[in-house]
């Protein structure tokens, strides 16, 4: 048994979040160690957020060029996807590498340890790196920021195949001519979407009844009709029961019908491995999802857990927001404790769907009395005046007896944008009175909030 090696506190996983986290703890003065197995980062900056909105960067750039009168239709833009895989690999990594930010960690006094690291008792973690195993010995407590993977359903012959996961997809450099899209949440949607606008026919699969099905059933229709409209063909209640590839083509079965592609992307979610990292060791549940954890990202005595491990939304903003709190109380530095009522999240598609708070059926499953009001970007002055790609909405929910908002929806050009305001009136609990008694700049596209406050009907 190896000498364990003490240290104030070990991060498990440098994803956004325990990146920020081992980095504020070991500038505040502690001796932190950071353990990753793969890329310092995490999933963000390598094959999520980051990379996939270059791609959306230029695939909006593309079909914004194409909304030109004149353009729209010739062949004076040629979709080029191997500029736009070559920017995101060498241009992007090149100021966010692995490497840069391990340096960044070692400028603040951090210790970063190269391999796999599983809680084997209270305070101690056991990490197997290329050189053998080291036990750690943490007097003030260990981070878990061990995020999340893949999700990779059990559908019948999808594990003898060679589909796509987003890792796969990110480092695409050829556009397929042909795309199925497993899974119609955020992520799927995103990607099915740039593929399309690169070239490919895509097709969009989702078991459940519409396609971001996490959302307002207004959001869902609206980019449904756009995915229609931009040729994406959306397969929903259509659960997928067994897939084969042939060594050229991909084939999913629908029930009664089946579809062919070049190329399969898996995105019907994320999981987490807590056998693997060992939390039963501390008293947690090794089968459960997430992790649990208080106000303050404690999870156990000694033990504190941030990002998407936690189950609170797989964010990027998330994993930052809890890992302030875990640095925080690490440090006893007060302040206020995690409060979820107004997570915002954004899908980037174009409309970019963005939404705080709870939609219309969680505040009625809630049981709130509500009431709703809804209004059109395209009949708002901006929405008017932008025409070409204006298709959006804005809906906002009250909670009647209290005259504040719980939750809103902003569809439309820059939707992520709109948002900001609608998340301030919902964390803070602005009043309706004074939502309503405000000017709304002319002609902003968040001007349109004005006219579904005007809309708030009976409940
Ligand atoms: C395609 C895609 C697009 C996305 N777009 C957005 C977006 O636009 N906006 C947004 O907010 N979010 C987005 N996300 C989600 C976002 O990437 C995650 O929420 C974010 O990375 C936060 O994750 P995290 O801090 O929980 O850890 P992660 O980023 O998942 O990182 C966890 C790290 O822990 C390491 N690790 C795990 N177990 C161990 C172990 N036992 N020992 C050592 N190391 C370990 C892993 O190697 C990994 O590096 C996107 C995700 C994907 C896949």
């Amino acid at each position: 048994m190896e000498e364990p090696e003490p240290t104030d506190v070990v991060v498990i996983g440098m994803g956004p979040g325990g990146e920020y986290a081992a980095g504020a703890l070991a500038e505040a003065g502690l001796h932190v160690t950071g353990v990753e197995a793969r890329l310092v980062g995490g999933e963000c900056p390598y094959f999520g957020c980051v990379p996939s909105k270059m791609m959306i960067r230029a695939a909006n750039l593309l079909a914004e060029t194409r909304r030109v009168p004149g353009l729209a239709g010739t062949s004076a833009v040629t979709p080029d996807w191997s500029t736009v895989a070559r920017r995101i690999r060498d241009e992007a990594t090149d100021d966010w590498n692995d490497k840069a930010a391990a340096d960044r960690f070692a400028a603040k006094g951090g210790h970063l340890i190269r391999g796999h690291g599983r809680i084997t008792g209270p305070g101690q973690v056991t990490v197997s790196t290329e050189a053998g195993t080291r036990v750690l010995a943490a007097s003030k407590g260990i981070v878990i920021d061990s995020g999340t993977e893949p999700a990779i359903p059990p559908i019948h012959g999808l594990a003898d195949t060679p589909y796509w996961t987003n890792r796969d997809i990110i480092q695409a450099e050829q556009v397929p001519e042909s795309l199925i899209v497993l899974g119609g949440g955020a992520i799927g949607a995103e990607l099915a979407q740039v593929f399309a606008r690169f070239g490919s026919s895509v097709t969009v699969v989702e078991a459940l009844p519409r396609l971001v099905p996490l959302e307002e059933p207004e959001a869902s229709e609206l980019i449904e009709r756009v995915f229609a409209r931009e040729g994406i063909e959306a397969c929903t209640n259509a659960p997928a029961e067994r897939v084969s590839y042939n060594g050229t083509h991909f084939t999913v079965h629908l029930g009664l019908s089946a579809l062919v592609a070049e190329r399969l992307l898996v995105a019907t979610g994320r999981r987490s491995d807590l056998a693997a990292l060992g939390v039963a060791a501390v008293g947690l549940d090794e089968k459960a999802r997430a992790i649990p954890t208080d106000g303050w990202m404690r999870a156990a005595d000694g033990v504190w857990a941030l990002g998407d491990v936690t189950g609170h939304g797989a964010f990027t903003h998330m994993s930052m927001y809890q890992a302030d709190i875990v640095v925080r109380d690490i440090l006893g530095a007060g302040g206020e404790p995690a409060d979820y009522r107004a997570v915002p999240r954004v899908t980037f598609t174009d409309p970019e769907i963005g939404s705080v708070g709870q939609t219309e059926e969680e505040a009625r499953a809630a049981g709130l009395r509500v009431r709703t009001g809804l209004t059109q970007v395209p009949y708002s002055a901006r929405g008017w005046i932008h025409k070409a790609g204006n298709d959006g909405l804005i809906k906002v929910i009250e909670d009647c007896d209290r005259s504040v908002l719980v939750g809103a929806t902003s569809v439309g050009p820059y939707g992520g944008e709109v948002l900001s305001a609608l998340q301030v009136a919902v964390r803070a609990e602005v009043p309706l009175t004074t939502l309503r008694n405000m000017p709304y700049a002319y002609p902003t596209f968040y001007r349109a909030i004005e006219d579904a406050l005007l809309k708030l009907g009976s409940s």
